[in-house]
């Protein structure tokens, strides 16, 4: 008998991290899942269905204590892949010309510093062979940057990338994917509703795209058509 595999993912009351949480119940995974508030918790009620296979834990991202905390409740679990998914945005208008010191510290703080700090303190949870994946998007490409908008939410992904890069040239030799995901522009809370992709066409093909690569050591940036992002 095969032993299921673990995931662990981080912001996944809505849109696609509660997606990613039901697609890989679905696949036969293990998931453990985080959550801010049992408030309209529709992953609660994912969970109650799921025999077992579903465990939610709690988590506000910003702050470390609870990351810490968080690491030693999952001390004896070994994992497959963690996935960091939490992010904030405030939507296409964002400039920087027009943001208080504040809302741009809070961007950072969530979109960039948070999620390095789940990969440090959580990432050790994750076995050799297994993938450390967090949620980018084509907005933290400084690349593909020709149109601008979304400002400072495209700094803070880019940010985060870089941060990720960062990480991977320190533990290059651990034996650990890591993984940058671009889900493609997506109707949820944070998509709005003019988004191309429903999360039905989106996170099917993040997760085929992250299991592509599942195995491979060294970091990598691509989005849920498996393919290569640009810096
Ligand atoms: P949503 O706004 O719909 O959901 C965001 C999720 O992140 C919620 O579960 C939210 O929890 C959680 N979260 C936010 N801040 C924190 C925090 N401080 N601590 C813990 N959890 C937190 O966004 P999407 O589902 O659309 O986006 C998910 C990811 O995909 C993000 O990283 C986003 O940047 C990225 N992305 C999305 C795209 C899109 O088109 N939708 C495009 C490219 C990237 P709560 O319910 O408690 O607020």
């Amino acid at each position: 008998m095969t032993v299921p595999s673990t995931v662990l993912i981080i912001g996944a009351t809505r849109g696609l991290g509660l997606a990613l949480a039901r697609e890989w119940l679905q696949r036969g995974w293990n998931v453990i899942a985080t959550v801010r508030s049992s408030r309209q918790c529709e992953l609660c009620e994912t969970a109650e269905k799921s025999a077992g296979r579903l465990a939610i834990e709690h988590l506000e991202m910003t702050d470390a204590a609870a990351i810490a905390a968080l690491k030693q409740r999952l001390s004896r679990v070994e994992l497959d892949l963690l996935f960091v998914n939490a992010a904030i945005a405030n939507g296409p208008g964002d400039r920087v010309d027009r943001m208080s010191t504040e809302e741009f510290t809070r961007i950072m703080v969530t979109n960039a510093l948070s999620p390095m700090r789940a990969v440090e303190a959580l990432g050790p949870l994750v076995r050799r062979g297994g993938t450390i994946a967090v949620m980018s998007s084509s907005l933290g490409s400084v690349a593909l940057n020709e149109t601008g908008g979304w400002e400072v939410y495209r700094a803070s992904k880019a940010a985060l990338n870089t941060l990720m890069r960062s990480y991977a040239a320190r533990h290059a030799e651990d034996g650990r994917g890591l993984a940058l995901v671009d889900p493609g522009w997506v109707r949820t809370d944070m998509g709005g509703s003019d988004a191309t992709l429903g999360v039905e066409e989106s996170i099917p093909g993040v997760v085929d795209a992250l299991a592509a690569r599942h195995g491979q050591p060294g970091l990598r940036y691509f989005n849920y058509k498996s393919e290569t992002v640009p810096w």
